[in-house]
This record gives structure tokens, sequence and C-alpha cells, in this order.
């Protein structure tokens, strides 16, 4: 039987991000702007080291390679989801992502549909989220005079939305949002706008995507319908925030554990967890282990059900593959 597979997070600085992955989560983080924890990963720009059982000391992503049975044997070659901790101080660039089509000819990676969960937004906070161009002419007529108040679209959020970015969706996450983003495991992204701003470390403005931007936008945008369902069990509730058809690529669920929670896989072989408020415990094969806001760990295929304790907000998530 495989334990859990805890996982020890990467961090990595981003002229937009902050410290509320220290003063919130109690990480350990490097100096600087720290915009990104990568919290479940195989992708090469940042993966996880598995710090417990016969996999410890090994990356997730040699461990999904030389283990699939640990994994439920998945069609995937590569671990195709990454969950990370993104945490906003200012805005990120006005961006979008290829789908898997284009990602594979033009990046040789997966394509990028993405999902928010928002841990924590400021009063009056909003995303960048869609455009108003109806036509992919009107798009680079808008983008090649930088009229951008004209073209992007603004959605408010608050503490505890849910929020679906399909590939082909611009979007940017703006000042004062936390959020567990669930993605596919992909680091290709379209810069269109950047604020033209400065990053301190190169004195040179990052590299902006127009063309491709345009190429991969969906046009007109149309904002996703979501069915999340919700479900009492014990003094516990069970949320799935998004699954296939919907969502074609995972599944998201939230878990508000009081007391005890018994889960098992359900749209998927294995389970990705994190742990995002709270502490209790994790009870799986006969043996328990401490959870506390910030942990992250995958529940192995052979496990087929596990308990836990305590009060905890979790996110978990499965791949479709
Ligand atoms: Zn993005």
């Amino acid at each position: 039987m495989t334990e859990p597979l805890f996982l020890k997070p990467v961090f990595h600085e981003k002229i937009w991000g902050g410290r509320h992955l220290e003063t919130d989560f109690g990480y350990d983080i490097p100096a600087g702007t720290i915009g990104e924890c990568w919290a479940i990963s195989g992708h090469p720009h940042g993966p996880n080291l598995i710090e417990n059982g016969e996999y410890a000391g090994q990356l997730l992503p040699d461990v999904y390679a030389q283990h699939p049975e640990v994994f439920g044997n998945p069609k995937s070659k590569v671990f195709p989801l990454l969950t990370k901790i993104l945490d906003a101080n200012a805005s990120l660039s006005v961006q979008v992502h290829p789908d898997d089509a284009y990602a594979e000819e033009h990046e040789h990676e997966l394509g990028k549909t993405e999902c928010w969960y928002v841990i924590h937004a400021d009063e009056g906070a909003y995303l960048t989220y869609g455009h108003t161009a109806k036509t992919r002419d009107e798009l680079r007529n808008l983008v090649d005079n930088h009229e951008w108040d004209k073209l992007f679209s603004k959605k408010q959020v608050k503490t505890g939305d849910f929020v679906y970015v399909p590939s082909g969706t611009i979007h940017a996450l703006n000042k004062g949002i936390v959020v567990l983003e669930t993605q596919q495991s992909s680091d290709t992204t379209y810069r269109i706008y950047d604020y033209d701003r400065v990053d301190q470390k190169t004195g040179k403005k990052r590299d902006l995507h127009l063309k491709q931007s345009i190429d991969v936008t969906n046009v007109p945008f149309q904002e996703p319908v979501l069915h999340s369902t919700s479900t009492k069990v014990g003094d516990s509730t069970v949320t799935t925030l998004i699954t296939q058809p919907d969502s074609p690529f995972f599944s998201v669920y939230k878990w508000q554990v009081n007391g005890q929670l018994t889960r098992e896989h359900e749209h998927g072989p294995y389970t990705l967890i994190s742990i995002i408020d709270g502490q209790g415990t994790l009870t799986a094969n006969n043996k328990t282990y401490d959870l506390t806001k910030g942990t992250h760990l995958i529940i192995p295929a052979d496990i087929d059900s596990w308990t836990l304790d305590g009060q905890m907000l979790v996110i978990a998530s499965e791949s479709a593959e």
C-alpha cells in the first residue's frame, strides 16, 4: 500500500506578488515579492519533492513516470494537473492561455484551462475576465489601438467565489486577491497587456505575445455556466465546484470538514488535496497524519477511502484522464 504523498511547495517570485504566503499560510518563503506557491506540481518549472513514505526525497514527476500504478496507470504522459496558491498584491498581466492543440503545436506542452477558488478577496476586488470584441477583427483593432479599457471586461469577486477560466479566456487576477488555482500542468501564458510595467530585476518590460493572444482568444467571450452541487455529509459539507462535462480536464471539490468526513476517489483514479484553512488529521490505511492550513498531498490510487477529521476547508481535485 502506498502512503499519501505529502509535497514540499515551491515558491516563485513575481513582480505582482506579496507576502501572504508567509503571513497567512506560515510558509518559509524567500525574500521579495512572492506571487506563487506551486503546491502540487509535476511541471519542470517547479516540481515538488515528496516528503514522506517510500518515495521521500523523490520528485513527483519522477515517481509519476516510474510508478504509474501509484496513479492508477493513467493515460497522460505527464502529471496532468498543477495546484498553486497565488497572492496578487498588484495586477497580473492581462493574459490568455492556449488550448491543447495550439500549445502542442507551438509550445510542446499542454494547453491551460484553469480555475480559481478565492481564498481571500479585499472589499471591491475584481478580476479582469472576458472581453467585449464581437469578432476577431474587432479584437485585433482594439489591441492594435491599445484600447484596453474598452476591450477588457471586469468581474467582481469575493472570498469563497469559484471562477472557471477555460483556455482562450482573457483574464487577470488583480490586487487584493489570493486564490487556490487548479489548472492543467502548463506554463504557457500569452500576455496582452502588462500595464507598461518595468521589472525591477531586469530593468525591462516583460514580453507581450499579441499575435498568439489574438490567435487563441475565444471570440466572442461567453461566460461559462457552472453547475456546482452541495451535499451535507454528517456535519460536513461536500461541494462539487466543477466536473465533467463542464470541465473536460478536471473535477474540483470543496470540503468544509466539521468532525469526521470519509471520502473516496470520485471522477479520477487519484485525488489532490489542499488544506486552505483550519487543521485536523487524515487517516488512511490505519495510519494517521496531521494536516494544517497549507498542507498539500495526493491520495494514491490504491487508497480506496480515507477519513478527514477536524475543522478544515479543503480544496480537492482529480484529473479527468
Ligand atoms: Zn492565467
